[in-house]
């Protein structure tokens, strides 16, 4: 499959449902976050390995959860998980679009357990132009991070033993939270969207999933 029958077949099959996805899908180049050797399947809708014992999600998955995420211009998004970069980079396009006026421009902070894959993830967002609207940080980030103001959207990318708290807790009223929660292997995970509004805390199931583990103080040891 090339990139543009990729996204056609995803808003077929009605993955991709709104314009500003869609808009992303297309101009991010997948083919510029996957080992070179992958290079020519970088357009199947399939995880990739990117090295570490790790992978770049399928395509579907990016788009089903940015769908989620309801995202705007402008907003100040932070995602667990940065592996190669991609997903970070798609979230970008829609808070800091390319061909808006960078004082417009919202900011993604991507966050990496592994040292190896936050330098990836920074090389490949510097090459595909991401550097200034994505801060690559490489820490434990189901600690969540002392940041001054409350962040409108999290998104989790690796599957977590629970909702970590510290996340619950840097979300913005009204903010919004999409997480895979459940078992370690693959199996019997669920995609959550978790949604703040004033002291109140809502969970709903979306559907099940299969994500790598989430490490760290909030993750599986
Ligand atoms: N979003 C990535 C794919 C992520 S794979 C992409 O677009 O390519 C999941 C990633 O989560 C792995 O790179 C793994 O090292 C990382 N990870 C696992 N536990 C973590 C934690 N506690 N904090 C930050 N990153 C973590």
């Amino acid at each position: 499959m090339d990139h543009a029958r990729l996204v056609e077949s995803l808003v077929r099959r009605g993955i991709i449902k709104t314009e500003k996805v869609r808009r992303a899908a297309e101009r991010v180049k997948r083919e510029l976050f996957v080992p070179e050797r992958y290079r020519r399947v970088a357009y199947e809708d399939i995880p990739l390995p990117i090295g570490e014992d790790q992978t770049i999600s399928a395509p579907h998955m990016v788009f089903m959860m940015n769908e989620l995420l309801d995202l705007e211009e402008g907003q100040l998004v932070l995602e667990v998980g940065s592996g190669s970069g991609y997903h970070a980079a798609t979230i970008a396009e829609i808070v800091a679009p390319s061909d808006s006026p960078p004082s417009r421009w919202g900011t993604v902070i991507t966050v990496e357990i592994n040292p190896k894959l936050a330098s990836l993830a920074f090389e490949n967002l510097s090459k595909a132009g991401y550097s200034s609207r994505v801060h690559v940080i490489n820490a434990d980030g189901s600690m969540g991070l002392p940041l001054r103001r409350k962040v409108d959207r999290i998104v989790v990318t690796a599957a977590a033993p629970q909702v970590p708290p510290p996340l619950v807790e840097m979300l913005a009223d009204g903010g919004k939270l999409v997480i895979p929660v459940g078992s370690p292997g693959f199996w019997g995970q669920d995609l959550l969207l978790v949604e703040k509004r004033g002291d109140k805390v809502m969970k709903k199931y979306i559907t099940e999933v299969a994500f790598v583990p989430l490490r760290g103080r909030y993750g599986w040891s």
